[in-house]
């Protein structure tokens, strides 16, 4: 699906969203879980560009549900791969590899749940494999060929990035630093209350940016009242997310999922 002209946020992609920019130079923000690195490609090819043209896949953060293509896609294109340096450890040979995640760090429970087991997938699919981090960024830094600021947003990961478009398209990419439940926007499911606050500090910097369209690592873009409804959430303390309301509604959810369930119908809805 095209957002705007040059940018897509590519269908059929499992996890995360995975949005292309295709404008002269071609660079992917997050990739999903494992597996997806097939149907991005065909998307590329799809637009009538070559895969091999695509320059950078950059990681808005670590966990699973968004860099878990990353080294697939890689294969297939030759693309480098970006990430915050807080998101790498050191790996063989003096590269850098992506983190993994520890037991606190990971996806909670629904990861196993909706994404392994109930959605009858691989193990393959829900593990992270070595990915190697080609070029670390921080706070500051721009890639000049696609006019795309790095905004460090520690919180919801130590390494977590909200890159910005700063050309006229001025799309930021909040990644998981805040959800998008459409009504409004709210901050991902944290019980560390240290980390919450390092999260309320990296929302609070964005205040004052200009941006027009919002993506988000899950739920849709975002293309009105954006900075109005980022301000919002950063003036109001942290609250429950939506999804652990629906939570608490099981019963009613359930009802619901009765109603509508058919093969293939529960696909994503993954944080
Ligand atoms: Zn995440
Ligand atoms: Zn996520």
């Amino acid at each position: 699906m095209e957002i705007m002209p040059g940018i897509h946020r590519i269908e059929g992609i499992t996890g995360s969203n995975a949005v292309l920019l295709a404008n002269e130079q071609m660079a992917i923000v997050d990739t999903g879980i494992p597996g997806n690195g097939d149907a991005i490609v065909s998307y590329i090819k799809k637009l009538g560009r070559n895969p091999r043209d695509l320059r950078w896949i950059i990681l808005t953060h670590f966990h699973l549900d968004h860099s878990g293509s990353a080294a697939e896609l890689q294969e297939l294109t030759g693309a480098r791969i970006v990430a915050h340096e807080g998101e790498t450890e050191p790996g063989p040979n003096g590269t850098l590899l992506l983190r993994k995640g520890n037991e606190g760090e990971l996806p909670p429970l629904w990861y196993r749940s909706t994404l392994g087991r109930r959605g009858g997938r691989s193990r393959a699919r829900t593990r992270y494999h070595d990915t190697v981090v080609h070029e670390t960024v921080k706070n500051g830094d721009v890639i000049p060929e696609l006019g795309l600021r790095i905004i460090h947003t520690p919180g919801h990961t130590p390494g977590s990035i909200c890159p910005l478009l700063e050309n006229k398209q001025s799309v930021l990419f909040l990644g998981d630093s805040a959800l998008n439940n459409v009504d409004r926007l709210s901050r991902p499911l944290m019980w560390d209350r240290a980390k919450r606050r390092q999260l309320d500090q990296s929302l609070h910097m964005l205040r004052d940016l200009d941006a027009h369209t919002a993506c988000f690592g899950h739920g849709p873009p975002l293309t009105e009242q954006v900075m109005d409804k980022v301000r919002s959430l950063t003036d109001r303390p942290y609250d429950l997310p939506t999804w652990k309301i629906a939570l608490k509604n099981w019963r009613t959810l359930r009802r619901w999922r009765a109603r509508t369930a058919r093969p293939g119908h529960w696909e994503g809805g993954a944080r």
